[in-house]
């Protein structure tokens, strides 16, 4: 109780929240929440409107950037991004009143911070309760991204959406190899069964593109690896094939850092030489992982995004590149 009086704006709210659910790793708990869209103003992102149900995402992806959203719930465990799963508390009335500021031509990405069709969203369909109240909108764009075979479950919905808003769905997939995977991606879904789910998309005729993000350097940034990727992404029926650089943000570098030690410590120098100076790296790397991808998807076959998903702020000095 003494904690609850010092914690304010979000922090409070997620202390306050209750246990949904408990499994042998995970917690689930809810959040009370004012609003479900966020308005995007920054040139960075190419959404109005971004949507993410649950916060923290229990896949625990080495280098995911979105640890430092636990930061400001004060939850600064190292893994209790991945072990304290809050699922915003959902209110039809209150989204579909939100939904009003929502205008033909705006674009809404669901999943731009955590996925929304992680574990929880089995036991909790928060994100299948929004594309059901996303129905009420006509003339919007409305990207899904997510890391999981689930999301073919709302082929209904997603297929309905269409008839009125362009739909897409978008697969990461960073690598092939399973083993690779299980390391930098531990409870994801192996990735021949997130080609699976887009190829269950694409028999259904909803577009599904495949993104290799983020390539990590070393790791995942050969050659032979993208094109594996993209290789089995045509196979599947994806349309678009992407591959953009990662990024490590000093909430990630903490999680980063000690997995390379243990699993790569050939390449933790390199990267900590990297990274020293900010998150993005910066210089020749990020545009030959550029190229790369573009003859990549010439030789495979395959349509390439049209937008970066994520571009580097502008900065003062150029860093050092060593990669
Ligand atoms: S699936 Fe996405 S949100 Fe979840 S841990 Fe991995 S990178 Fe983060």
């Amino acid at each position: 109780m003494e904690q609850l009086v010092r914690l304010v704006g979000i922090a409070r709210l997620a202390a306050e929240g209750n246990v949904l659910d408990t499994k042998r790793r995970v917690q689930y708990r809810t959040l009370p929440t004012r609003k479900w869209l966020n308005r995007c103003n920054s040139q960075r992102v190419p959404f109005h409107w971004s949507l993410n149900p649950y916060r923290g995402c229990e896949y625990g992806c080495k280098y995911c950037y979105a640890r430092f959203t636990h930061e400001f719930m004060e939850r600064r465990e190292a893994d209790s991004f991945e072990t304290e799963i809050y699922a915003k508390d959902w209110d039809a009335a209150g989204f579909r009143a939100e939904l009003r500021a929502v205008k033909p031509g705006h674009i809404i990405g669901i999943g731009t911070a955590t996925d929304p069709y992680q574990p929880a969203e089995r036991k909790f369909a928060r994100t299948r309760e929004a594309l059901e109240a996303l129905q009420a909108v006509a003339g919007t764009s409305i990207f899904i991204t997510t890391k999981s075979n689930l999301v073919p479950r709302d082929i209904d919905l997603l297929t309905r959406l269409a008839r009125a808003n362009e739909v897409g769905v978008t697969i990461t997939v960073t690598t092939m190899d399973r083993e690779l995977a299980r390391l930098i991606e531990p409870f994801a879904p192996r990735p021949d069964l997130r080609m699976e789910a887009a190829a269950e998309l694409a028999r259904a005729g909803v577009p599904v593109g495949v993104i290799a993000n983020p390539v990590l350097p070393l790791i995942t940034d050969s050659e032979e690896n993208l094109e594996c990727v993209a290789r089995a992404a045509k196979a599947a029926g994806a349309w678009q094939f992407g591959a953009n650089v990662v990024f490590l943000m000093p909430s990630v570098q903490r999680v980063f850092f000690p997995f390379l030690a243990e699993r790569f410590p050939q390449h933790l120098s390199r990267y900590e030489a990297n990274f020293r100076e900010g998150a993005y790296l910066r210089g020749s790397y990020p545009g030959r992982i550029r190229e790369l991808a573009d003859t990549i998807r010439k030789r495979v076959g395959i349509c390439g995004r049209d937008m970066e998903q994520i571009s580097p702020p502008p900065i003062p000095q150029a860093q050092m590149i060593l990669f």
